[in-house]
This record gives structure tokens, sequence and C-alpha cells, in this order.
């Protein structure tokens, strides 16, 4: 018979799981097990709407160790034909698998894509399936012996369900393969791996594992390992989670809950291809793979499993959405999210901040939409790296602020560094304050929208009320206005529409001039906005500030307002200011040639 061959990727994988020296080979036992479960779980949500399709529902293990050989049977879902071709002949998940050098290890590819059933190949030389599909009537053999190809016969069997026959390999100095047919060895790996899987794995009548489901057990009971596996299994992530969270509620509503944080955002976190969601169990029984509605799309990086008795079984997945039950146990779980990661933030601070150096964006995400509605919710959650060099949440910066301090100072840029640098920074540096650096784009709409904290005024050192100016210096200020009336004026009238105005500012130290805006939209923002589509006409009113101290502008002062050098001073200020700010200069030519003119 002519043996259909691999395609490419999944050769390349299958001759990794034939000749890995992956340590952990017994592995493959756990892989083969969750595979069952899952076709168990199948057909026990079939069976729910169809009572002829339910059985004693188990998992069996029989080793031979005369024939060298472990067969595994379940009475789940079965495959047809096609199902096998298609799920065995490929690799299920990835679609494309990218072999680079970095990741060409079993361990991390384990996973990863979901090479659960490849890993039998660890193990074995030869690997035979047999599944009959329900509600069909024939079954069919898929065997294989590695890399060479495969081939699929039709055969007998007398019920529907799958059943995997690993021929193992001989015993080499590597690996005593034969240990596999060992009773107690495999007791061992089923407890170690397998236990809570929740449908009885007999091997010679007798149940091994304790069918408590994961999720059922006390976090202290659990060990590390044991979610890390779980995790991994369920959600196709290679790397282990960064945090578990469980809780057991009850009371109107009840439901427990096993959730992960990942390490690591999927490429597509931040697009809309992403699909949020956790699995959806009624009483132990999976009802839907990814729910989306539990999940508020701030944390939508959550991964894992609700298991609720008041979900009805029955219930069919376009009525879920509008369930009250699934309605009431979202709302709970966003709080109990929330209050788990705020005890993560006090717990694990270094933990914390690296998950929201992932998803931080995210959380704001959930203090900005809806016009802030649950700016409140969210407020505590989120860090900002600050001028002391370190994230800052915002209670933090609160319980830092320098006496008589009345807001909370803002400003934005590339880095906290270039931020430190900004002219307008400097003031508020030398009274000890803290600044919190907004890198990212969106960080100024949040604090915009928050408003303050704790009665503290989010306010940003651009801000023409920011810098705490005492009476003096302002009568004093006001007084050498009306001294440089004649030259403000001229300089005014020489940037023409570049700027609302130009004033001279007390908030200044070592620098000689600043842009700021007058308006609600910051030169931040408007960077922002402009790389939207459809941002036409929105700007910030940009001010030319002067600080009438500095040797630049005292010189400026005592030229007459009709010198040629008036001009070329006051566009080489405006420029410099420009350039402060990170902004684009008009005309980069004509910079050019001023600034050598001015030599
Ligand atoms: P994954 O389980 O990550 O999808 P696997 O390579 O382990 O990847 O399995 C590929 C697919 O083969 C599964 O998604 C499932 O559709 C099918 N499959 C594997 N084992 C069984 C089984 N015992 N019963 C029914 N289908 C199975």
């Amino acid at each position: 018979m002519a043996k259909k061959q691999f395609k490419a990727e999944s050769k390349k994988l299958l001759d990794l799981m034939i000749n890995s020296i992956y340590t952990n080979r017994e592995i493959f036992l756990r892989e083969l097990i969750s595979n069952c479960s899952d076709a168990i779980d199948k057909r026990h949500y079939m069976s729910l709407t169809d009572s002829s399709l339910s059985a004693e529902f188990k998992i069996e293990l029989k080793p031979d160790s005369a024939a060298r050989t472990l067969t595994i049977t379940d009475n789940g879902c079965g495959m047809t034909r096609a199902e096998m071709e298609e799920n065995l002949g490929t690799i299920a998940k990835s679609g494309t698998l990218e072999f680079k050098e970095k990741q060409n290890t079993a361990e991390s590819l384990i996973g990863q894509f979901g090479v659960g059933f490849y890993s039998s190949f660890m193990v074995a030389d030869k690997v035979t399936v047999i599944s009959r599909k329900v509600g069909e009537t024939v079954a069919n053999k898929w065997e294989s012996g590695g890399a060479d190809g495969y081939t699929v016969t039709q055969c007998e069997r007398e019920n529907a369900g799958t059943e995997i026959i690993l021929h193992l390999k001989p015993d080499d100095e590597d690996c005593a393969y034969g240990d596999f047919t060992d009773e107690f060895t495999l007791t061992r790996l089923v407890k170690k791996y397998s236990d809570y899987i929740r449908y009885p794995i007999v091997l010679a009548d007798k149940t091994l594992n304790s069918m408590t489901p994961l999720w059922r057990k006390k976090k202290s009971e659990v060990k590390k390992e044991e979610y890390d596996g779980f995790y991994r299994d369920k959600f196709f992530d290679y790397l282990e989670p960064a945090h578990v969270m469980t809780a057991q509620v009850e009371g109107n509503i009840n439901y427990s809950m096993l959730l992960f944080v990942p390490q690591k955002a999927p490429f597509d976190y931040y697009t809309r291809d992403y699909k949020k969601g956790l699995s959806l169990y009624s009483g132990g029984v999976l009802i839907m793979e990814q729910c989306s509605d539990l999940l508020p799309d701030e944390l939508g990086f959550i991964k894992g499993l609700i298991d609720s008795p008041d979900i009805s079984l029955n219930i069919s997945r376009e009525l879920l959405q509008k369930d009250r039950q699934l309605k009431a146990i979202a709302v709970s779980l966003e709080k109990k999210i929330r209050s788990e990661l705020k005890k993560w933030l006090q717990a694990d601070r270094e933990g914390y901040e690296k998950m929201f150096r992932e998803f931080g964006n995210s959380l704001k995400m959930g203090a900005y939409n809806n016009f802030g509605a649950k700016k409140d919710e969210f407020k505590d959650l989120l860090l900002f790296e600050s001028s002391e060099n370190k994230l800052a949440s915002f209670s933090e910066y609160v319980s830092r602020m320098k006496e008589g301090q009345e807001n909370i100072y803002y400003a934005s840029g590339t880095s906290a560094d270039a931020i430190k640098a900004l002219p307008q920074v400097e003031v508020f540096l030398e009274k000890g304050y803290e600044i919190l650096c907004l890198k990212d784009s969106i960080d100024e709409f949040v604090v915009k929208m928050i408003e303050s904290y704790d009665g503290k005024k989010f306010v940003s050192v651009a801000d023409k009320n920011a810098a705490e100016v005492s009476d003096e210096q302002k009568a004093e200020l006001e007084k050498k206005a009306d001294d440089y009336s004649k030259q403000i004026a001229k300089m005014k009238e020489l940037l023409g529409k570049k700027v609302k105005d130009v004033r001279l500012t007390a908030r200044l130290k070592s620098a000689a001039a600043c842009l700021t805006s007058d308006s609600e939209i910051s030169l931040e923002m408007e960077r922002v906005l402009k790389a939207m589509p459809g941002s036409e006409g929105i700007s910030a009113a940009r001010v030319l500030e002067l600080n009438p101290d500095h040797p630049a502008i005292l010189k400026l002062s005592k030229l007459s307002e009709s010198d040629e050098k008036f001009a070329d001073y006051t566009l080489a200020l405006y420029n410099a200011a420009l350039l402060q700010e990170n902004l684009p200069v008009d005309d980069s030519a004509a910079l050019a040639a001023l600034l050598v003119k001015l030599l």
C-alpha cells in the first residue's frame, strides 16, 4: 500500500521527536491522555442533547510487556478518516511552523504548536491509531513508523472511540522504554501529570487518578508543575504562566476559577485578530472553549477557565450570550481579577512589573475606555515610569509627594531621560518633585481621563499654571513683561501663524525658551492624534515661552526690533524649542542656512 507523506513541516517536527534527546519523554502519556479527555469532553457535550451518545466515559491503559506495546483507549468522539489525515498528518494548530535555530528544541515546541500527538514518537517507533467516529459504522486505522509517511485503511471497531497503540522503541542507554509497560511506572505518571483528568484513567480495572479537577483544589494543594503542565497543555503556550489565580466563589452566584497570566503577550495581542476568552464549564462539563463574554477587553490577556453549576448544561451557545447567570459571573469575575491583580502587585512587585510591561497598555485602556467609566477600578493597577527611574503607582507617587506639592506632575516624551532633559522639567526636579514620565501614546489620554488621584490633580509640567510660582515672582514677571512688550509683539509678528502666543515665563532655569500648549491638546497629544486618519485641523495651541533671565533673551532684548539679527535670533529660538520637544522643524534647509549665517 502506498504510503502518504507528511507535510514538510510535520516531517521536521517528527524528526525532532524521533531523534529527541529530550529527557522528559514521559510527558507523552500526559499528552495522549489529554487528547483522550478532550475527545470525551466533545462526546459528553453532544450527549447532553442526544442521550444515545452517552456512555460510561473512561480512558484505559493496556500495557503488554511481552509485545512491548502500550495501548491507550478512550470512548470519546473518535475521528473520521478525513479527520485522522487532517489531525494526525499535519500539525494541528499552528498552520505554519518556523524552525528558528533557537526554538529547535523539543521542549520549546511541545505545547507551543500543539505537538501533543507527535510526542508519542519520542517513545515509540511505530504508532497505530484505530478510531471510529460517533454516529458512524466504519472505523479506520492510521499507522506510521515515523517520518517516512503513514497509511490509512478501513477497519472494524466495535464502539465509537479511539485507541492508540504505541510500539515502544528498543531500550538503549538513554532510556528503558520497556518501563512504559510497567504498572508502577504508569501509575506514577498518571498521578504526576494527569491526576485532575475528570474521567477515570483505568489500568487493569483500577482507577489511577483522583479525578478532582485542578480548579476545585486549593492552590496550596496543587504543585507548580501541575499548574504549569495544565496551562501549557490547554492554552498552547510554551512558557509557563507568570501568575496563577484561583478562587471558589459562593453566594448568589457560584463558580470556581482557575486563571493564568501569560508571560508574553501573543504577537497579535494588540490587534483586532486577537481572540480573548475563558473556557466555560458547567459542573465539570466543558460547555465552550473560548467564551469571550466572560472577560472585558482590558483583561483579555488572561487565560483560564470558569466552572459554574449555575450555567445550564443544555444552554445553546447562541443563548449563552444573553444568559443572566453568565453576565453575573462576568461582573463578579472582573472584580475578582482586579483584586487578584492588586494582591499580586503588593506581593510580588517584580513579577507584576514584568506583566505590566507586557499588558500594561491593556490595563490603561481599562481606565480610559468608555469615557473613563471604570477609571476608579483600574487606576490602582497602573504603573508609570517616574523621574526616580522606577515604575510608580499613583499611590506611591502621592505618598512620596513633597511638602507643599499640590499636584501630580507628569511630562511626555520618548524616554525618562529625554523627559528629564526637558527645559520645563528642571524647576520641578530642583524642588525635589517626582515627575511621571509618560512614554506610551495612550498615557497622556489616560491621566487626563483619570483627572485626579487622592484629591491631587494630574498636571502637565507644560501646563501654563503648572509651575508653582510665588506672588513675588508673578509681580516681577509682569513688570518684566511690560519692559519687554515691544520685543514680544515683534516676535509674535515675525512668527505669525507658527505660534498662538509668545510670553515670558518663570518656569525655566537654564533654558532660554520652550514650547508649550495653551489648549487641552498638548504637543504630545497632537503628535499622537496627527498620526491618526481624519485628524486634520487638530492641533495644539503653541506658545513660545521665554526665560527673561537667560543671556540669550537679554541679548535679544537689547537689539532693536528692526535689526536683522532680531528676526534671525527669534527664528533660531523658535526652532531650538521645536527640537527640544522632538518636533519637526518647518524648513530644515532654511534652518541650516540660518545657523551658518549666525556663526
Ligand atoms: P492538539 O491536541 O494540541 O490539538 P494533537 O497533535 O495532540 O494536538 O492532536 C491533534 C488533533 O488530533 C486533536 O486536536 C484532535 O482533533 C485529534 N485527536 C488526537 N487524539 C485524539 C483522540 N484520542 N480522539 C479524537 N481525536 C483525537
